[in-house]
């Protein structure tokens, strides 16, 4: 097996001069050496063909005792020195002070293709930015991970993605619902792979800390590595790289609103710096459309990230990231420009994707009314997001007092939908069949564009769920078999139809399929 390894990340900015592995506050540095701690009776369980191509690598090389080792934690490459990042966060609102790679261990970048990746475990021990915990990810959490980051990646969302996952062979003790149930579960690792790993909260510690020395190295890294094409770093390029960074998370915020996807905790140490998804913990993806729902019982409360206001969130989080760069700049104009014009965006933007959702090309302004009369009829009852979309795109407008029956799949409870209701959807069916005789595309063309951005096939939680309790009986088959479903989002698929389902009914309440915490 050979890797074409690069150490740019460690080369070009400053280590911590500690490199014992004990927790503590780390200054004047991006990030500290530390190993990963060997696992006792190591084992993969799936490896993603795709992530292996992109760096160079075959399924002969996967196929080794030294794939095993270095993915498991177990060997480390000569040239190359693991190391765990530096970065703060505000976590639900407020600023949290350190964070930083608690138990991620960076291994090493491999470049292929003219591309560089990182290469990250996750899962692999105790590092200085451990704090409490034990640097450990457990199988349930790794398989989530693993096969939400490959599908959203097939779902053409920016995100982080995954290399392997494996058993690590040693037991870990968790808390899963934080009621004081302690258990031990399967300790697992994901190999983790992104251009990079970078986080707003990179670059907030070292603002909040007035280290702008330090803030101006990474910065400036930052831009020469990922965003070379805004020119050298000046106070001009900074601003433009906010920017960036902004459309980019608007981006992909709109594509987790368009596939219903719900991250669960967009603290500001979970936004990624190129504007990927990254750190799937307790996501969800929308069943019933619900906009104050999110599946992670930790925001129970207050719902601060649920699926309805994470644009929002995203907005909020990036006046946090303006703030760390201000003192680059020691302008506010700039970045308040760039701000202001997000909020503009934002509405534009949704409308613009909800429209695409709906099979309509061209803009009216009523559209937002339409939209708006949506979201609403699919409140009136149980409604299932992806279902609906999809079935849409068979809708006829000649055929309007039809659309009822032909979305009423979607319905989790059919049998309590008054006349009312009824009454109120077929008024929408109504206007969106006039809505679509001002459109030229062919329902056929309509249908095909639909179909190519509303997914049918999604994880579902209780799909995730299903694949992890058989997983924890040393049943790996349902792990593979979504994988390879999920690749494929938009495709019918009809040998898989029985994935293209509401979730059941047993899945209602039970844990990890509607409620889900931090702890992974
Ligand atoms: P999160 O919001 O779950 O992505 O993580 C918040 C912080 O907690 C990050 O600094 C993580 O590295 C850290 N963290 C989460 N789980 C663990 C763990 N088991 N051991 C050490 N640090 C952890
Ligand atoms: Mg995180």
């Amino acid at each position: 097996m050979k890797f074409n390894i690069k150490n740019s990340f460690i080369n070009q900015l400053p280590a911590d001069s500690k490199t014992e592995n004990s927790r503590r506050q780390v200054k004047e540095a991006c990030y500290s050496f530390v190993s990963p701690k060997k696992t006792s009776n190591p084992k993969l369980i799936h490896i993603s063909p795709e992530v292996l191509e992109i760096l160079g690598l075959t399924a002969e090389d996967a196929n080794t005792e030294e794939f095993l080792n270095i993915f498991t934690g177990n060997k480390i490459l000569d040239n190359t020195k693991p190391y765990a990042m530096c970065y703060g966060g505000h976590q639900f609102g407020h600023w949290a002070g350190q964070l930083g790679d608690g138990r991620a261990i960076n291994l090493f970048e491999v470049e292929h293709n003219n591309t560089n990746w990182k290469l990250q475990l996750k899962g692999a021990g105790e590092t200085p930015y451990s704090r409490s915990a034990d640097g450990l990810a457990v199988l349930r959490s790794s398989i989530r991970e693993y096969l939400c980051s490959e599908a959203m990646h097939y779902l053409g969302i920016p995100t982080t993605r995954a290399l392997s996952l494996a058993l690590t062979g040693d037991q870990v003790l968790r808390d899963k619902l934080y009621d004081g149930n302690l258990e031990y579960e399967k300790g697992a690792i994901v190999c983790r792979v992104s251009q990079s790993f970078l986080r707003f909260g990179n670059f907030e510690i070292l603002s909040a800390r007035q280290d702008f020395k330090t803030l101006k190295t990474l910065v400036d890294y930052t831009i020469n590595t990922h965003y070379a094409f805004l020119g050298k770093p000046s106070k001009d390029v900074y601003l433009k790289f906010f920017n960036e960074v902004a459309n980019r998370s608007l981006d992909m915020v709109m594509h987790w609103q368009r596939v219903g996807f719900v991250h669960g905790v967009m603290n500001t140490d979970n936004m990624s710096i190129l504007g990927q998804t990254i750190d799937y913990g307790p996501y969800g993806w929308l069943e019933g459309y619900e906009p104050s729902w999110t599946p992670n019982t930790t925001d129970a409360q207050h719902k601060r990230y649920r699926y309805g206001a994470q644009v929002d969130v995203v907005h909020w989080n990036l006046f946090q990231l303006a703030n760390a760069l201000y003192p680059l700049v020691n302008e506010a104009e700039g970045f308040e420009a760039i701000l202001g014009y997000f909020g503009e965006q934002k509405i534009e933007r949704y409308k613009a994707m909800m429209r695409s959702k709906l099979g309509l090309q061209l803009k009216d302004e009523k559209d937002a009314i339409l939209i708006q009369e949506l979201e609403d009829c699919l409140q009136l009852t149980e409604t299932d997001f992806t279902i609906f979309f999809r079935l849409l795109a068979d809708f006829e407008s000649e055929k309007y007092a039809e659309g009822f029956q032909l979305i009423s799949e979607a319905f989790y409870t059919p049998k309590i939908i008054t006349e009312a209701i009824k009454t109120r959807w077929n008024l929408w069916f109504l206007s969106y069949a006039e809505r679509l005789k001002r459109e030229t595309i062919s329902a056929k063309a309509r249908k095909k564009q639909m179909n190519s951005i509303n997914p049918k096939y999604v994880l579902r939680n209780y799909m995730a769920q299903l694949a992890i309790d058989d997983a924890n009986k040393g049943d790996y088959c349902l792990i593979d078999e979504l994988y390879n479903l999920l690749k494929q989002p938009y495709a019918e698929q009809p040998e898989h139809e029985k994935w293209f389902a509401k979730r059941p009914e047993w899945a209602r309440h039970k844990v990890g399929c509607s409620m889900l915490s931090c702890s992974s």
